[in-house]
Protein backbone atom coordinates (compact mmCIF):
# COMPACT_ATOMS: atom_id res chain seq x y z
CA UNK A 1 0.00 0.00 0.00
CA UNK A 2 1.33 3.65 -0.77
CA UNK A 3 0.33 6.41 1.07
CA UNK A 4 -0.01 10.17 0.05
CA UNK A 5 2.76 12.25 1.70
CA UNK A 6 1.82 14.86 4.27
CA UNK A 7 1.62 18.35 2.93
CA UNK A 8 1.41 21.13 4.93
CA UNK A 9 1.92 25.15 4.78
CA UNK A 10 6.04 25.37 5.12
CA UNK A 11 6.33 28.44 7.78
CA UNK A 12 2.51 28.37 8.32
CA UNK A 13 1.45 32.08 8.63
CA UNK A 14 4.25 33.41 6.42
CA UNK A 15 2.82 33.30 3.18
CA UNK A 16 4.77 30.63 1.81
CA UNK A 17 4.11 27.88 -0.55
CA UNK A 18 2.69 24.62 0.38
CA UNK A 19 5.07 21.88 -0.58
CA UNK A 20 5.42 18.57 0.78
CA UNK A 21 7.38 17.71 4.25
CA UNK A 22 9.17 15.12 3.48
CA UNK A 23 10.38 14.76 -0.23
CA UNK A 24 12.84 12.22 -0.46
CA UNK A 25 10.75 9.84 1.72
CA UNK A 26 7.05 10.02 -1.09
CA UNK A 27 8.66 6.46 -3.19
CA UNK A 28 9.23 4.73 -0.09
CA UNK A 29 6.33 2.04 0.81
CA UNK A 30 4.49 2.65 3.26
CA UNK A 31 6.02 0.80 6.36
CA UNK A 32 3.69 -0.56 8.93
CA UNK A 33 3.37 -0.33 12.77
CA UNK A 34 1.72 -2.59 15.44
CA UNK A 35 -1.66 -0.39 16.67
CA UNK A 36 -1.17 1.95 19.34
CA UNK A 37 -1.93 0.46 23.06
CA UNK A 38 -4.01 1.85 25.34
CA UNK A 39 -1.16 3.28 27.26
CA UNK A 40 -0.42 5.70 24.43
CA UNK A 41 -3.37 7.27 24.10
CA UNK A 42 -3.72 11.46 24.59
CA UNK A 43 -6.65 13.65 24.39
CA UNK A 44 -6.71 16.31 21.85
CA UNK A 45 -6.42 19.70 22.84
CA UNK A 46 -8.77 22.01 23.85
CA UNK A 47 -7.59 24.01 26.70
CA UNK A 48 -7.46 27.46 26.69
CA UNK A 49 -4.00 27.79 27.93
CA UNK A 50 -2.90 25.68 24.45
CA UNK A 51 -5.06 27.93 22.58
CA UNK A 52 -2.90 30.76 23.85
CA UNK A 53 0.79 29.42 23.40
CA UNK A 54 -0.11 28.65 19.87
CA UNK A 55 -1.48 32.70 19.30
CA UNK A 56 1.76 33.95 20.54
CA UNK A 57 3.90 31.04 18.51
CA UNK A 58 2.08 32.48 15.35
CA UNK A 59 2.22 36.21 16.45
CA UNK A 60 5.92 35.83 16.57
CA UNK A 61 6.30 33.40 13.89
CA UNK A 62 8.36 30.46 15.99
CA UNK A 63 8.51 27.46 15.42
CA UNK A 64 7.97 24.56 17.93
CA UNK A 65 9.31 21.08 17.93
CA UNK A 66 5.60 20.24 19.71
CA UNK A 67 3.99 21.32 15.96
CA UNK A 68 7.05 20.27 13.95
CA UNK A 69 7.72 16.76 15.46
CA UNK A 70 3.67 15.85 15.98
CA UNK A 71 4.55 15.32 19.68
CA UNK A 72 1.99 13.50 21.58
CA UNK A 73 2.34 16.02 25.00
CA UNK A 74 1.12 18.85 23.03
CA UNK A 75 -2.28 19.32 24.85
CA UNK A 76 -0.49 19.01 28.25
CA UNK A 77 2.62 21.02 27.76
CA UNK A 78 1.18 23.81 25.93
CA UNK A 79 -1.92 24.07 28.45
CA UNK A 80 0.28 25.10 30.95
CA UNK A 81 2.23 27.40 28.92
CA UNK A 82 5.43 25.04 28.17
CA UNK A 83 6.49 24.87 24.67
CA UNK A 84 9.91 23.92 23.19
CA UNK A 85 11.23 26.44 20.35
CA UNK A 86 12.72 25.38 17.47
CA UNK A 87 15.26 27.96 16.27
CA UNK A 88 17.24 28.12 12.80
CA UNK A 89 14.09 28.16 10.64
CA UNK A 90 11.61 24.84 10.20
CA UNK A 91 13.47 23.02 6.80
CA UNK A 92 16.12 20.45 8.24
CA UNK A 93 19.18 19.61 5.82
CA UNK A 94 18.61 16.25 6.83
CA UNK A 95 16.61 13.42 6.25
CA UNK A 96 16.13 11.13 9.32
CA UNK A 97 13.93 8.66 9.64
CA UNK A 98 12.03 9.17 12.86
CA UNK A 99 11.84 12.66 12.44
CA UNK A 100 8.34 14.75 11.17
CA UNK A 101 10.29 17.84 10.43
CA UNK A 102 10.43 19.31 6.97
CA UNK A 103 13.34 18.62 5.53
CA UNK A 104 14.76 20.38 2.14
CA UNK A 105 16.64 23.26 1.51
CA UNK A 106 16.03 26.03 4.57
CA UNK A 107 15.32 29.41 4.20
CA UNK A 108 17.94 32.32 4.81
CA UNK A 109 18.10 32.89 8.97
CA UNK A 110 15.79 35.24 10.48
CA UNK A 111 17.56 38.14 12.73
CA UNK A 112 14.79 38.56 14.59
CA UNK A 113 14.35 34.75 16.00
CA UNK A 114 16.74 35.21 18.89
CA UNK A 115 14.94 38.54 20.15
CA UNK A 116 11.75 36.95 19.14
CA UNK A 117 12.46 33.47 21.06
CA UNK A 118 13.19 35.49 23.80
CA UNK A 119 10.05 38.05 24.22
CA UNK A 120 7.90 34.49 23.91
CA UNK A 121 10.35 32.92 26.86
CA UNK A 122 9.42 36.34 28.42
CA UNK A 123 5.91 36.84 27.70
CA UNK A 124 4.91 33.77 28.74
CA UNK A 125 6.98 33.59 32.28
CA UNK A 126 9.05 30.90 31.94
CA UNK A 127 11.08 29.48 34.64
CA UNK A 128 13.24 27.22 32.38
CA UNK A 129 13.17 27.21 29.04
CA UNK A 130 14.26 24.32 25.99
CA UNK A 131 15.99 25.76 22.60
CA UNK A 132 16.32 23.21 20.17
CA UNK A 133 17.18 23.19 16.20
CA UNK A 134 17.21 21.88 12.88
CA UNK A 135 20.39 20.65 11.01
CA UNK A 136 21.77 23.05 9.24
CA UNK A 137 24.34 21.54 7.51
CA UNK A 138 24.29 24.06 4.99
CA UNK A 139 26.41 26.72 7.22
CA UNK A 140 29.25 27.45 7.91
CA UNK A 141 29.14 27.45 11.92
CA UNK A 142 25.97 24.45 11.79
CA UNK A 143 23.58 27.76 13.35
CA UNK A 144 25.79 27.77 16.73
CA UNK A 145 26.11 31.53 16.25
CA UNK A 146 22.39 31.61 16.72
CA UNK A 147 22.69 29.18 19.30
CA UNK A 148 24.47 32.02 20.88
CA UNK A 149 22.37 34.86 20.01
CA UNK A 150 19.30 33.51 21.47
CA UNK A 151 21.07 32.17 24.48
CA UNK A 152 21.95 35.88 25.45
CA UNK A 153 18.93 37.21 24.29
CA UNK A 154 16.96 35.09 26.72
CA UNK A 155 19.30 35.96 29.54
CA UNK A 156 18.40 40.10 28.77
CA UNK A 157 15.08 39.42 28.48
CA UNK A 158 14.41 36.70 31.47
CA UNK A 159 17.70 36.64 33.43
CA UNK A 160 16.39 34.15 36.07
CA UNK A 161 15.36 31.82 33.28
CA UNK A 162 16.86 29.11 33.17
CA UNK A 163 18.18 27.69 29.56
CA UNK A 164 18.37 24.03 28.09
CA UNK A 165 19.97 23.74 24.46
CA UNK A 166 19.01 20.60 22.66
CA UNK A 167 21.35 21.02 20.15
CA UNK A 168 22.38 19.44 16.66
CA UNK A 169 25.79 17.61 16.17
CA UNK A 170 27.79 19.93 14.46
CA UNK A 171 29.19 16.97 12.32
CA UNK A 172 32.38 18.53 10.72
CA UNK A 173 31.63 22.53 12.07
CA UNK A 174 34.88 22.78 13.89
CA UNK A 175 34.60 24.69 16.63
CA UNK A 176 30.98 25.15 16.68
CA UNK A 177 29.78 22.95 19.30
CA UNK A 178 32.34 25.13 21.75
CA UNK A 179 30.74 28.31 20.75
CA UNK A 180 27.72 26.74 22.57
CA UNK A 181 28.79 25.52 25.43
CA UNK A 182 30.91 28.75 25.96
CA UNK A 183 27.72 30.47 26.02
CA UNK A 184 26.57 28.81 29.18
CA UNK A 185 23.33 27.26 28.75
CA UNK A 186 22.41 25.42 32.07
CA UNK A 187 21.90 22.04 30.41
CA UNK A 188 23.36 21.02 27.29
CA UNK A 189 20.82 18.60 25.47
CA UNK A 190 21.98 16.58 22.53
CA UNK A 191 20.27 12.87 21.87
CA UNK A 192 21.97 9.86 20.68
CA UNK A 193 18.02 8.79 19.62
CA UNK A 194 18.83 5.09 18.99
CA UNK A 195 21.22 2.60 19.36
CA UNK A 196 24.68 2.25 17.26
CA UNK A 197 23.69 -0.84 14.96
CA UNK A 198 20.43 1.45 13.97
CA UNK A 199 22.05 4.72 12.79
CA UNK A 200 22.67 3.64 9.08
CA UNK A 201 18.67 3.45 8.49
CA UNK A 202 17.58 6.12 11.63
CA UNK A 203 19.89 8.83 11.42
CA UNK A 204 21.67 8.86 8.33
CA UNK A 205 23.30 11.77 8.43
CA UNK A 206 24.42 11.37 11.69
CA UNK A 207 27.26 8.78 13.86
CA UNK A 208 26.82 7.19 17.05
CA UNK A 209 30.39 8.24 18.21
CA UNK A 210 30.88 12.03 17.11
CA UNK A 211 26.98 12.25 18.96
CA UNK A 212 28.47 10.69 21.77
CA UNK A 213 31.97 12.52 21.64
CA UNK A 214 30.17 15.63 21.72
CA UNK A 215 28.22 15.05 25.32
CA UNK A 216 31.60 14.34 26.48
CA UNK A 217 33.30 17.76 25.18
CA UNK A 218 30.65 19.74 26.76
CA UNK A 219 31.28 17.99 30.22
CA UNK A 220 34.80 17.86 29.57
CA UNK A 221 34.77 21.53 28.44
CA UNK A 222 32.42 22.93 31.57
CA UNK A 223 31.88 20.98 34.11
CA UNK A 224 29.16 22.94 36.08
CA UNK A 225 26.70 22.30 33.16
CA UNK A 226 24.54 19.85 32.91
CA UNK A 227 24.36 17.03 30.47
CA UNK A 228 21.83 15.20 28.92
CA UNK A 229 20.70 12.98 26.33
CA UNK A 230 18.00 10.70 24.88
CA UNK A 231 17.31 7.44 23.25
CA UNK A 232 13.63 6.60 21.41
CA UNK A 233 12.91 2.67 21.64
CA UNK A 234 10.54 0.40 19.83
CA UNK A 235 12.74 1.07 16.27
CA UNK A 236 13.86 -2.35 16.41
CA UNK A 237 16.69 -2.29 19.46
CA UNK A 238 17.52 -5.24 21.97
CA UNK A 239 17.77 -4.49 25.72
CA UNK A 240 20.98 -5.59 25.99
CA UNK A 241 22.12 -2.67 23.18
CA UNK A 242 20.03 0.13 25.44
CA UNK A 243 21.90 -0.56 28.09
CA UNK A 244 25.41 -0.44 26.29
CA UNK A 245 24.28 3.09 24.85
CA UNK A 246 23.48 3.97 28.75
CA UNK A 247 26.97 2.76 29.45
CA UNK A 248 28.84 4.96 26.98
CA UNK A 249 26.61 7.92 27.95
CA UNK A 250 28.23 7.33 31.75
CA UNK A 251 31.66 7.29 30.41
CA UNK A 252 30.39 10.76 28.98
CA UNK A 253 29.74 11.90 31.90
CA UNK A 254 26.08 12.50 31.11
CA UNK A 255 23.65 13.66 33.93
CA UNK A 256 20.57 12.89 32.81
CA UNK A 257 18.87 10.65 30.16
CA UNK A 258 15.39 10.00 28.80
CA UNK A 259 13.87 7.18 27.13
CA UNK A 260 10.30 7.11 25.35
CA UNK A 261 8.79 5.38 23.16
CA UNK A 262 9.25 5.61 19.16
CA UNK A 263 5.73 7.04 17.48
CA UNK A 264 5.72 6.76 13.80
CA UNK A 265 5.12 10.37 12.31
CA UNK A 266 3.52 9.23 9.05
CA UNK A 267 3.42 5.61 7.14
CA UNK A 268 6.34 7.09 5.37
CA UNK A 269 8.81 6.80 8.40
CA UNK A 270 10.55 3.89 9.72
CA UNK A 271 7.62 1.94 11.24
CA UNK A 272 7.59 0.38 14.97
CA UNK A 273 8.82 -2.48 15.68
CA UNK A 274 7.24 -2.67 19.21
CA UNK A 275 6.07 -0.58 22.07
CA UNK A 276 7.78 -1.29 25.08
CA UNK A 277 5.85 -1.51 28.13
CA UNK A 278 5.29 0.80 30.88
CA UNK A 279 7.08 -2.06 33.39
CA UNK A 280 9.73 -2.52 31.16
CA UNK A 281 10.28 1.68 30.69
CA UNK A 282 9.97 1.13 34.82
CA UNK A 283 13.18 -1.75 34.64
CA UNK A 284 15.15 0.71 32.22
CA UNK A 285 14.85 3.24 34.96
CA UNK A 286 15.79 1.53 37.85
CA UNK A 287 19.04 0.16 35.83
CA UNK A 288 19.78 3.62 34.50
CA UNK A 289 19.76 4.94 37.87
CA UNK A 290 21.71 1.78 39.15
CA UNK A 291 24.30 3.13 36.33
CA UNK A 292 25.02 6.34 38.08
CA UNK A 293 22.54 9.13 36.40
CA UNK A 294 21.83 11.55 38.53
CA UNK A 295 18.02 12.30 36.60
CA UNK A 296 16.86 9.86 34.86
CA UNK A 297 12.94 10.08 32.72
CA UNK A 298 11.96 6.94 31.06
CA UNK A 299 8.08 6.14 30.26
CA UNK A 300 5.90 5.45 27.42
CA UNK A 301 5.53 9.35 26.23
CA UNK A 302 8.96 10.97 27.48
CA UNK A 303 10.05 13.05 25.80
CA UNK A 304 13.47 15.16 25.75
CA UNK A 305 11.79 18.06 26.90
CA UNK A 306 8.57 16.58 28.63
CA UNK A 307 8.68 18.36 32.18
CA UNK A 308 12.03 20.02 31.72
CA UNK A 309 11.61 22.88 34.05
CA UNK A 310 10.64 20.19 36.38
CA UNK A 311 13.15 17.62 35.94
CA UNK A 312 15.69 20.88 36.14
CA UNK A 313 14.91 21.28 39.59
CA UNK A 314 14.90 17.84 40.87
CA UNK A 315 18.77 17.46 38.65
CA UNK A 316 19.87 20.70 40.67
CA UNK A 317 18.61 19.02 44.10
CA UNK A 318 19.91 15.61 43.04
CA UNK A 319 23.84 17.22 42.22
CA UNK A 320 23.37 18.91 45.65
CA UNK A 321 22.39 15.73 47.57
CA UNK A 322 25.43 13.87 45.36
CA UNK A 323 28.11 16.27 46.68
CA UNK A 324 27.13 16.30 50.50
S1 LIG B 1 7.15 17.14 25.41
FE1 LIG B 1 8.51 18.74 24.59
S2 LIG B 1 8.15 18.70 22.36
FE2 LIG B 1 6.45 17.61 23.35
S3 LIG B 1 4.87 19.18 23.60
FE3 LIG B 1 6.04 19.08 25.51
S4 LIG B 1 7.59 20.67 25.26
FE4 LIG B 1 6.79 20.26 23.24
Amino acid sequence: MTTLIDLRAKGEGQGEETRPRHPEKAGRPDALSPRKPDWIRVKAPTSAGYHETKALVRDLRLHTVCEEASCPNIGECWSVKHATFMILGGVCTRACSFCNVSTGKPLPLDPDEPANVAHATATMGLQHVVVTSVDRDDLDDGGAGHFVETIAAIRRAAPSTTIEVLTPDFLRKPGAAERVIDAKPDVFNHNLETVPRLYHSIRPGARYYQSLRLLDSAKQRDPSQFTKSGLMVGLGEAKDEVLQVMDDLRVAGVDFLTIGQYLQPTKKHAGIDRFWTPEEFKALETIAYAKGFLMVSASPLTRSSHHAGEDFKKLRAARLAAQV
